[in-house]
């Protein structure tokens, strides 16, 4: 058995034993043939969560957020995104491949942006100009370190936005992440925009899928993309019954996640060599960046991971930790303890 801490990412989770029960216990359809029971009854349950009238279950985020562009626009449109996105940063240009749509990149702290900027970033409606049809949220933010949306910054945001003729698209993947953090229900956060993408396969502990959640309307022609895309599955009940698994009895527990993230960070701010900026670990993330005696990050890496710690390089400076269902308390002392005598003075 590998015993090695794997902080790499909250994807790594592996299926618990219950939940491969439920997956061997779900009855099965063909969802392309639209009688798949488990996908339908997980549909619902995220309507329902999210305040949506329809949902859609997908094999990935990327295809959730690309079906979400692809259906809210039309090729020569523009969008709009922080420059840490990961629709941007990590989606290998699917916004362009696939939904023949530019990107406006704004900037801000942490992965936020304002009303203010959104506005700036809107073009003018002019035959010159591509047209500006989707603003994109990511709640949490990855590459800002796990940053929750002030709720009320999210409300100016998308109000601006859609005064100005644009749809919001909420990147989702850790939304339950933003909800356990900040005590706001997913339904709070998105009534403000008009479709939604969550993952199951992060933080819930899922083995694989994410949804999509909008109007019937939208849903309707997310459908089609999601066929186009290649993404229509069989029997992917047994995939959704993870999911629904996952909703039932993963998320509460997500707090742990967050207060082992916290753990780790404050060990990390007493070490010499580096530095971490407590107050932005708000939830399962943390970024920590390297001075020149502990600098290149890859190599640190490696020295952690042959001492049983996996950790995720972002750059010649930096290094991410990231907390989940498969990261115990003990795992956690023991990664300080790594931690401590690697790097301590
Ligand atoms: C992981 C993630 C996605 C989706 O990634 P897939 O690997 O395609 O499932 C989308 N948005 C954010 C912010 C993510 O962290």
């Amino acid at each position: 058995m590998d015993t090695r801490i794997d902080l790499r990412s909250d994807t790594v989770t592996q299926p618990t034993a219950a939940m491969r029960d439920a997956m061997m216990a779900a009855p099965l359809g063909d969802d392309v043939l639209g009688d798949e029971p488990t996908v339908i009854k997980l549909q619902e349950k995220i309507a329902e969560l999210l305040g949506k009238e329809a949902a859609l279950f997908v094999p990935s985020g990327s295809m959730a957020n690309m079906i979400a562009i692809r259906s809210q626009t039309e090729p020569g449109d523009e969008i709009i995104a922080h420059e840490f996105s990961h629709i941007y940063q990590y989606e290998g240009g699917g916004y362009a491949a696939l939904a023949g749509c530019s990107i406006r990149l704004l900037q801000g702290d942490r992965g936020l942006f304002n009303a203010i900027d959104v506005q700036a970033g809107m073009r003018p409606v002019d035959a010159h100009f591509p047209q500006s049809k989707l603003v994109v949220i990511e709640n949490t933010q990855n590459k800002g370190g796990g940053t929750v949306w002030p709720i009320q910054q999210i409300k100016e945001v998308t109000a601006k936005a859609h005064d100005l003729g644009c749809a919001c698209h909420l990147d989702g993947a850790r939304l339950m992440n933003a909800c356990v953090a900040s005590n706001i229900a997913p339904a709070e956060y998105a009534q403000h925009f008009d479709s939604v993408s969550m993952c199951f396969s992060k933080g819930l502990g899922a083995p694989v899928g994410s949804i999509l959640a909008g109007s019937n309307e939208l849903i309707g022609r997310a459908h089609r993309f999601r066929k186009m895309f290649g993404g229509g599955m069989r029997q992917s009940g047994l995939l959704a019954a993870a999911a629904i698994y996952a909703l039932d009895h993963h998320v509460d527990r997500l707090a742990e996640d967050h207060q082992n993230a916290k753990r780790i960070a404050e060990a990390l701010a007493d070490l010499p060599g580096i530095s971490v900026d407590l107050e932005s670990v708000e939830t399962n993330i943390i970024y920590f960046n390297l001075d020149d005696s502990t600098k290149p990050a890859p190599d640190l890496a490696q020295r952690l991971e042959s001492a049983g710690l996996r950790s995720l390089a972002t750059g010649n400076s930096q290094i991410r930790f990231v907390t989940h269902l498969d990261v115990s308390n003990d795992q956690v002392d023991r990664a300080i303890q790594i931690l401590q005598s690697e790097m301590g003075g």
